[in-house]
């Protein structure tokens, strides 16, 4: 179940994943992008904590809120909308919802709608697949996450950037499958 304090908390690890790991999502980016991931994401997660902690919003929905409009006004690229979709759509359906699986499946179908990705495309979409089934069934683990992880690596890209490069993206893990697995793995820690 996911609250206003999970969230308060989940946030602050995954901003401060994302900003030690900022040089490395870049490079991840950088074969088979054009080598920003890391800092958007750093530049997105800071505009959460900032807004989190200076607004300090009351109830679940409203913080939802504000990191999807963080993440899609600091963020940029195709990962900032992709991002700020999946707050986006937990924040709608947290007024009546507050089970994380059920949040973070309404996430990914915004993703996936937003961003037209199926499974097996090289994208976050790998990773946010493969851990909603889990976070329903109760059974996530880092184990799972980092799977899915690398699971993007033998993939060709058939969304975003990586995609003009055809079969020169296989063989690269998806920056954005790394941030989403840092993401999830945040929430694990939390959670504990
Ligand atoms: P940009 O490619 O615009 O520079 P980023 O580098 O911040 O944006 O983000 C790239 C990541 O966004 C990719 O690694 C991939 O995971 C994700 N991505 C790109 N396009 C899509 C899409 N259509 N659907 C889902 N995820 C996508
Ligand atoms: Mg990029
Ligand atoms: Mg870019």
């Amino acid at each position: 179940e996911l609250t206003t304090d999970l969230l308060n908390k989940w946030m602050a690890v995954f901003a401060e994943k994302i900003e030690a790991n900022k040089a490395y999502l870049s490079d991840l980016d950088t074969p088979i992008g054009d080598g920003d991931h890391g800092n958007n994401m750093a530049r997105g997660m800071a505009a959460v904590e900032e807004a989190l902690n200076t607004k300090k919003p009351a109830d679940l929905t409203s913080a939802l809120k504000l990191v999807a409009m963080s993440l899609i006004s600091k963020v940029g690229g195709a990962s900032g909308p992709l991002y700020g979709t999946a707050f986006l759509e937990m924040a709608k359906l947290s007024s009546s919802e507050t089970d994380l699986a059920k949040l973070a499946e309404a996430a990914l179908l915004g993703i996936k709608k937003r961003g037209g990705a199926e499974p097996g495309d090289k994208t976050m979409v790998d990773v946010w697949s493969a851990v909603v089934p889990a976070l329903a069934e109760g059974k996530l683990t880092e184990d799972i996450i980092q799977q899915a992880v690398e699971s993007t690596k033998p993939m060709q890209a058939r969304k975003g950037r990586a995609s003009y490069l055809g079969e020169r993206s296989i063989g690269h893990l998806d920056p954005g499958s790394v941030s989403s697995g840092y993401l999830f793995s945040s929430l694990l820690e939390v959670e504990e």
